[in-house]
């Protein structure tokens, strides 16, 4: 579903990702972590086209992005992205969130946009709020609603980064909940969390990255089972 090839990005002189690759299967669910500043974020954005990057090439469910041809808007649509700070619309209703790019980019019709955002509304069990605004909501909610304004757009995978890490410790598992259900419908799932509670759970695989490299790539078993190289254990060891 997704073939990351050889991956290099810099920043000017600055190489943040080097040689990453990897393949996510359909249905597979893999946790990516790694110390602040790997390029845990870079790599993620790099897979729905936010970010350019200069050498390799990553295939989406067929598409590479690399080819200058390829339409990345649509590609975008394809894959739903669920970021730190939720980054719903302030000034949108709950349902115009959750209508929005269906209308637009999808081209459905608002009564057809409507239902579907709604039955994912319900889906994360927040359909007394549909009239309301996203200040309106606690940080939990709006995280939510972010999870189910992209799973409208029917995805066929859906990245997270860090998508409990700005949240008050109450509220982080009603959005690990979801992203649990999500994992075991078979929803195809690359996310970025340091919550290896969640990983432990339903994570098939689990990438850890340091410097910009892909240091280990590996079933969840080995990962917390054996002893993982160096850099892999300190950090297990700062955060577990
Ligand atoms: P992570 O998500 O693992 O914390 P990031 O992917 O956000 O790491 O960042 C990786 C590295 O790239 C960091 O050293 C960061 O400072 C650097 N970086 C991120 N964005 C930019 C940018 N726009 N310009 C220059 N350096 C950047
Ligand atoms: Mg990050």
């Amino acid at each position: 579903m997704i073939d990351i090839k050889g991956v290099n990005k810099w920043y000017g002189q600055f190489q943040v990702l080097t040689d990453c690759t990897t393949a996510i299967k359909k249905g597979e669910v893999v946790v990516v972590c790694g110390p602040s500043g790997s390029g845990k974020s870079t790599l993620i954005k790099t897979v729905n086209g936010l970010e350019p990057f200069q050498k390799g090439d990553i295939i989406v469910n067929g598409t590479s992005i690399a080819d200058p041809k390829t339409d990345m808007s649509k590609l975008r649509s394809k894959v739903g992205m669920v970021f730190q700070h939720f980054e719903l619309f302030p000034h949108l209703s709950i349902t115009e969130n959750l209508t929005v790019a269906q209308v637009k980019v999808l081209g459905r019709s608002m009564d057809e946009a409507k239902k579907k955002g709604l039955a994912y509304l319900d889906r994360v069990g927040l359909s007394a709020h549909a009239n309301k605004y996203p200040a309106e909501l606690s940080g939990g909610q709006q995280q939510r609603v972010a999870i189910a304004r992209a799973l409208s757009m029917d995805p066929i995978a859906m990245l997270f980064d860090e998508p409990t890490s700005a949240l008050d410790p109450e509220m982080i598992n009603e959005v690990l909940d979801v992203m649990v259900s999500l994992a075991k419908e078979g929803m195809t799932m690359m996310c970025v969390t340091h919550e290896m509670g969640f990983a432990k759970l339903v994570a098939d695989r689990i990438i850890f990255m340091d410097k910009g490299l892909i240091e280990e790539d590996c079933s969840k078993t080995d990962f917390f089972g054996s002893p993982r190289g160096e850099r892999a254990q300190q950090f297990l060891a700062k955060i577990l």
